[in-house]
């Protein structure tokens, strides 16, 4: 397969829900993209306050939940790496695979907010324009307030619908036994249970 243009969805996907491939597809559609690689992060470097489910798990999901749409692909970049992954790395890697592609990052507003602490945040912005789709607790203006006016020209910021989908809530829902059912794929949902995850 040629690829001109790829997009990336990185994430700890603790689990993967349908916000997070809503957005892909949206993304894919509107950047007219060739694929779109999810890549669950090995070792989260901001998430190291609370226990992750095992990368083995998170994959595993990220997996169940793409199957359906074959221009999604799971990308095991991040998992390979005992440390965690930085953003700069994982760009550089993709770059490296497809050194022809315009690569596209696809996240929420939360995430791109707080691009200026990340890793050589000048490299990403150069490796890659972003997709950044507004989300409760991140308006577009917190995230224009956030960055320097030469990132935000590679910013595509994207108010869609503000799905008020996350990960915490779902990890949330299952340990006081709620319901989860079309949040996260039906395939996700019989992993998890399979598995016993999210139950305390
Ligand atoms: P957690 O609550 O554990 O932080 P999360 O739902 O934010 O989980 P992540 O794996 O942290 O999921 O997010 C991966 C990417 O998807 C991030 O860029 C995040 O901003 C984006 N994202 C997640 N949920 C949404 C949503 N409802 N709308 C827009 N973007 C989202
Ligand atoms: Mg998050």
């Amino acid at each position: 397969m040629t690829v001109h243009r790829v997009g990336l969805m990185g994430g700890t996907f603790d689990p993967i829900h349908n916000a997070h491939l809503f957005i892909a597809e949206d993304a894919r559609i509107r950047f007219v993209l060739d694929t779109v690689l999810f890549i669950p992060n090995g070792s989260p470097p901001h998430k190291s306050g609370r226990e992750v489910a095992s990368a083995h798990h998170r994959l595993e999901m990220t997996k169940l939940a793409v199957a359906s749409n074959p221009m999604f692909r799971t990308s095991e970049i991040e998992m390979r790496a005992d440390a965690p992954s930085y953003a700069v790395d994982t760009l550089r890697g993709i770059r490296s695979q497809f050194p022809d592609s315009e690569i596209l990052y696809i996240t929420g507003t939360d995430t791109v907010a707080e691009l200026m602490t990340w890793k050589a945040p000048e490299e990403v912005i150069a490796l890659a324009q972003f997709a950044a789709y507004s989300r409760p607790g991140c308006s577009p203006e917190q995230l224009q307030n956030a960055l320097p006016a030469n990132y935000l020209s590679r910013v595509h910021i994207l108010e869609s619908i503000n799905l008020e989908i996350s990960s915490t809530d779902i990890r949330q829902r299952l340990s006081a036994h709620k319901p989860v059912r079309y949040l996260i794929p039906d395939a996700v949902l019989e992993y998890i249970e399979h598995n016993d995850l999210y139950v305390r």
